[in-house]
């Protein structure tokens, strides 16, 4: 059972290869571009939610514009467990 976990300050860019890894990993695209579970062949759900977007100039510091930004997370709702993300993204 495979989980995803966004952390708290998350980079952008670690987010996206995350993401990236675990499509690469656990998924195949049909024909019509649907990714598919690699393991029971279901079509791949998504966690959709907002998270603070937080400026990396400040460290470790939270701190930022108070955005938001829409981040999708792929799992399967046989084989995996819920993503959990960590509440923000430091760009
Ligand atoms: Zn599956």
């Amino acid at each position: 059972m495979a989980k995803l976990e966004i952390l708290p300050r998350c980079s952008a860019q670690e987010y996206n290869r995350l993401v990236d890894e675990f499509l690469a990993r656990y998924s195949v695209k049909d024909d019509k571009g649907v990714y598919l579970c690699i393991r029971c062949k279901a079509a791949l759900q998504a966690v959709h939610t907002r998270v603070s977007e937080h400026y990396r100039e400040f460290g470790d510091g939270c701190a930022g514009g108070g955005e938001t930004i829409r981040v999708s997370l792929p799992y399967c709702a046989n084989c995996d467990e819920r993503p959990t993300i960590g509440g923000c993204i430091h760009v």
